[in-house]
């Protein structure tokens, strides 16, 4: 816990220097400046200081050319030009040469910038760099960066490399002279210009160094030591201020929106966990039953999201949650993205609470006419308990007598406007809302993304499960993979064949899965086998039909683009296909994969590929093959995408840091979030004088996104 030193804080200064037009630094002017705002986006001073380098060249070690095995590895090699010559001539003129070394050669080619090119003297010794591209064993570099041995001045350990843009290095604005613009800006700069953003005691406490001598040493590192320390100092403070705003506005939210007290423990929930319940609940069901009904009966509105793998059992959980609202005198909702979700949501429902006088109803687009009229009319008179639905629960006409519960299964499909919506729907206070994802999100990013949520997580599968076997298949064994389904088949189990589909190739997917269905009719003719087909061409209905049959075990194999992906809980369906699996994202992989295990027989995951394969979407299949658990998928998959492309955080500007790498620096913001409450917990409303920075960053800074703002 932080304690508050006696010195008070300087507050961080409007107008201030750093603010200035990015035109009135040396070496600027108005038309590099407008080039810089229109590739860039820096306008001001303090965006081009933000505007870190993304990676530093070491011009103190080169490289042997034998010692280069990594294909797209930065290398900087010293060696004799010994050719140089033009190939091709018009648009495909290039240019080529060979540098030598004392342990090897290597292959120069350039596509542009001849004239340049041609200055450079065959017999010479040269230190060059760039990226090298390996290719069957031969090392080519394509546009490396050029010096005569001798011209180098003192060589620099750490210099800055810039992103940088056709048009800005055509304007004399690539990398090296956006250093030295930023050197100026130093320069002016100095002399304690640059404002502090963290409390006094918050940098004695974990020594950190602080912002002007962080924001100078990112640019200009004079070694490592400094620049590891720089670059946490300006992480943890992104992350910390991120962590600040959630937790913040988390405190503030349940402070303010007081709810519904469910506080009774009644015969419905009674009633069915001695009678009805078909399994002994995990300990991680239990456990995080007990978290929401602490929450439930706190007093204050429940904004809870439940993480929890495909098959980890989070339908019972929503259940029984209902239940306690029932118990209390409330409705309950549940949400679902899709038709065939919510209809499979209702109907499990219903099976399970059969004989104990739960009135359960179902709302979708497709319910129409009487039945609608109907529904509605009930649900407003108070005489259904729980309804299932998908978005159409949003509309006007949706109205309750009491809601005092929404449970939405598969988040990222429902927005926050969406959300708010749900709200206006009970009165006087909002319901208590269960936001389910199977989609396991990395700590990192749910602490990012959900910051202002609680958490609960179900970390346990429940027992008796076999681990689904995944098996990396291509075409050249497809008729072993035919044979497999059919004894599968034989054996009374069903299948799952999915195909991607993306809207930019709809047509081309729509047809690819038509092509494999029929390819698979084939093989298993009717009306010995059956088949069914689901895609998101099709009209509800027809899905509902076709996907009902698959339930009903009326058919054996369902072909299908993604529309299974969340939720489909068929037991039997023990094998699942994965068609052109390099298309999928491993998020995805892993959803689909866990539509299958459900059930007590050994399952399995067959990802189909062509023969080549990228690198990436090897390693995503390497990685599917040898884990089952999605945490470990889910970070796999944000280091190698990045946070910006995990499904569901596209849109957030929450995502967007300067520096910070929700997928490596999660031990950072583990430490600022840890701080970031400490310091909530202590002064809540952040009036303390020592807290004075923080407090302006929360009034006047945390709505910008922007992170170059602050000064
Ligand atoms: P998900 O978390 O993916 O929504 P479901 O709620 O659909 O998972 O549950 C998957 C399957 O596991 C269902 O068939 C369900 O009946 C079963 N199940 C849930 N909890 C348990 C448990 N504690 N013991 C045994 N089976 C369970
Ligand atoms: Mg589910």
């Amino acid at each position: 816990m932080p304690d508050f030193p006696t010195k008070s804080e300087t507050l961080i200064v409007r107008n201030h220097i750093l603010l200035s037009n990015i035109e009135f630094l040396k070496g600027v002017g108005p038309k590099r400046a407008l080039l810089l705002q229109q590739e860039l986006g820096i306008h001001t001073f303090a965006d081009l200081l933000f505007d870190f380098p993304f990676r530093y060249i070491d011009k103190t070690t080169f490289h042997q050319i034998r010692d280069i095995t990594e294909d797209g590895s930065t290398v900087q090699l010293k060696g004799v030009l010994t050719d140089l010559r033009t190939i091709g001539v018009g648009r495909k003129k290039r240019m080529s040469g060979k540098l030598r070394d004392e342990t090897g050669t290597i292959q120069l080619i350039w596509f542009k910038g001849f004239q340049w090119i041609e200055n450079l003297v065959v017999g010479n010794e040269y230190i060059l760099y760039g990226k090298v591209n390996l290719f069957k064993g031969t090392a080519t570099m394509a546009h490396p960066e050029f010096e005569k041995t001798g011209s180098q001045q003192k060589p620099v350990r750490f210099e800055p490399v810039y992103r940088s843009t056709e048009k800005l290095n055509q304007a004399g604005l690539d990398s090296r002279n956006r250093a030295k613009l930023v050197a100026h800006l130093l320069e002016r700069l100095r002399g304690d210009l640059i404002p502090e953003t963290l409390p006094g005691y918050l940098l004695q406490k974990t020594k950190m160094m602080d912002r002007q001598e962080a924001l100078e040493y990112i640019h200009y590192p004079p070694d490592q030591e400094r620049l590891d320390r720089a670059s946490f100092r300006l992480k943890f403070e992104e992350l910390f201020f991120s962590q600040l705003r959630l937790l913040y506005l988390k405190q503030q939210r349940t402070l303010a929106t007081a709810g519904y007290a469910f506080l009774v423990v009644g015969d419905h929930l009674n009633d069915f966990y001695r009678q009805k319940l078909p399994f002994e609940l995990t300990n991680a069901q239990k456990r995080v039953i007990k978290e929401i009904r602490k929450d439930l009966g706190s007093g204050y509105q429940m904004n809870r999201l439940l993480q929890g793998d495909v098959g980890s059992g989070k339908t019972m959980v929503a259940l029984m949650c209902m239940l306690i609202a029932l118990d209390n005198g409330y409705q309950s909702c549940l949400l679902a993205p899709t038709e065939i979700l919510a209809s499979q949501h209702y109907r499990s429902l219903s099976n399970l609470t059969q004989g104990l006088g739960i009135r359960i109803a179902y709302l979708s687009g497709s319910v129409k006419g009487n039945q609608r009229k109907e529904t509605l009319r009930w649900l407003h008179a108070g005489e259904i308990h729980i309804i299932v639905g998908t978005h159409a629960l949003l509309e006007d006409p949706v109205r309750f007598k009491r809601l005092g519960l929404c449970i939405i299964d598969e988040q990222h499909r429902f927005g926050v406007e969406q959300r708010s919506r749900l709200w206006q729907k009970a009165s006087p206070h909002p319901p208590h809302v269960l936001v389910m994802t199977a989609t396991p999100i990395p700590r990192t990013l749910a602490m990012t993304l959900y910051g202002d949520l609680d958490v609960s997580v179900i970390d346990e599968l429940p027992p008796g499960r076999k681990e689904i076997k995944t098996l990396h298949r291509t075409e050249a064994t497809r008729p072993q993979v035919i044979e497999f389904l059919r004894m599968q088949i034989e054996a009374g189990r069903q299948i799952y064949v999915v195909y991607p589909l993306i809207e930019e190739s709809e047509k081309l997917d729509l047809q690819n899965l038509q092509t494999g269905y029929e390819a698979l009719l084939q093989h298993f003719p009717r009306p010995k086998y059956q088949m069914s087909i689901v895609h998101g061409r099709m009209k509800p209905e027809d899905k509902e039909f076709e996907m009902k049959r698959f339930i009903d075990r009326k058919t054996q194999i369902l072909v299908s683009t993604t529309v299974i992906e969340v939720g489909v809980d068929v037991p039997n369906a023990s094998v699942m296909v994965i068609e052109n699996t390099e298309r999928f994202g491993l998020s995805q992989l892993h959803q689909l994969r866990g539509r299958v295990g459900r059930g007590g027989e050994q399952s399995y995951c067959l990802l189909m590929t062509g023969f080549n394969l990228s690198a990436e979407a090897k390693k995503r299949i390497d990685i599917m093959v040898r884990t089952n658990n999605g945490f470990e998928i889910a970070e796999a998959d944000l280091e190698l995408r990045g946070p910006g492309d995990i499904e569901g955080t596209r849109q957030s500007g929450q995502m967007e840091f300067a520096i910070a790498d929700l997928g490596k620096d999660g031990k950072i913001l583990q430490a600022a979030r840890a701080l970031a409450k400490a310091i909530l917990t202590k002064d809540p409303q952040l009036q303390s004088e020592f807290n004075a920075p923080l407090r302006y960053y929360l009034d006047h800074i945390a709505d910008q996104i922007t992170w170059s703002k602050i000064a």
